[in-house]
């Protein structure tokens, strides 16, 4: 029974939050914190790369953030600057992560695999450690929405190493959600199947047979738009009751 005297009464509504997003100059990253600017939020683009990070921040009328989230020190430091220049973080969105490296469990290095760990399992691991700690001391009733993968459900030969590092960000999900639930903070995940970032488009042009490889095994018939998947982060960062899950956005792929 959670002792519902310490959750402060209510969190910050919408359009008046304080949205913090990893890898917010990326693909996704970008038409997330986007989406949240079209709310009336303010964005913080945080990315290792800093000149890529005033870009975007530039371009869409948010603030710019360089951070490496494999680098505790950093990201303490980070997060202090936020809460300084903006008063508080109402939201993350740990979307920063690596999917170029590949490789069949028999020909994958260790160093390759161990890369994966660091930025996608560790990297987010240090970024909710370090803003948790900050919304519990502040008071704040935040939430958190991890960038996980159906690839953590649904195995594709090759992809092995970045599939069970997002099983592991699915599994961090709920881990955080039980222990945070206490103090008002929820925790969720979206899990896309393959999005159509500009990366993933020119290496997979219409018509080409990958991409008739990976529209085959969905339902919907295509693959997602980055305009798919940022209304579900938005959704859950707003959604007062919900913790603890990870929404596939994959029209349908879990399903066949
Ligand atoms: P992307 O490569 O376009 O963007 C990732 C961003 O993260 C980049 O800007 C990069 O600089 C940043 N980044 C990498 N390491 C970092 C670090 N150590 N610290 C801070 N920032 C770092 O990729 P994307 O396709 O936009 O992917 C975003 C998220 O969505 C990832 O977590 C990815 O695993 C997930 N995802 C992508 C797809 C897809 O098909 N594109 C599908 C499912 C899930």
């Amino acid at each position: 029974m959670t002792d519902s005297t310490s959750i402060p009464a209510s969190p910050t509504a919408p359009g008046d939050r304080v949205v913090l997003v990893t890898g917010g100059a990326g693909g996704i990253g970008r038409a997330i914190a986007e989406a949240f600017l079209a709310v009336g939020d303010r964005v913080i683009v945080a990315d290792v790369d800093a000149d890529a990070a005033a870009a975007t921040a530039s371009a869409l009328g948010a603030t710019a953030l360089a951070v490496d989230i494999t680098d505790p020190a950093a990201v303490a430091a980070a997060v202090d600057q936020v809460v300084a220049d903006h008063g508080r973080i109402d939201v993350l969105v740990n979307n920063a992560g690596i999917l170029s490296v590949h490789g069949m469990l028999t020909e994958l290095s260790p160093s390759d695999y161990e890369l994966i760990v660091r930025v996608n399992i560790l990297g987010t691991f240090t970024m909710t450690q370090a803003v948790a700690r900050r919304m519990t001391a502040d008071g704040v009733r935040g939430a958190i929405v991890n960038i996980s993968s159906i690839g953590g459900r649904q195995p594709t030969p090759g992809m092995g190493a970045y599939e069970s590092s997002k099983a592991a960000v699915d599994s961090l999900t709920r881990w955080a959600a039980i222990e945070l639930a206490a103090s008002g903070i929820r925790v969720n995940a979206v899990a896309p199947g393959p999005v159509l970032t500009p990366m993933l488009r020119a290496g997979m042009p219409e018509g080409s047979p990958a991409r008739e490889a990976w529209a085959s095994r969905i339902p919907l018939g295509r693959l997602a738009e980055v305009e798919d998947v940022a209304p579900a982060v938005v959704f859950l960062a707003g959604a007062e009751h919900i913790t603890g899950v990870s929404l596939a956005v994959d029209g349908g792929q879990l399903l066949a």
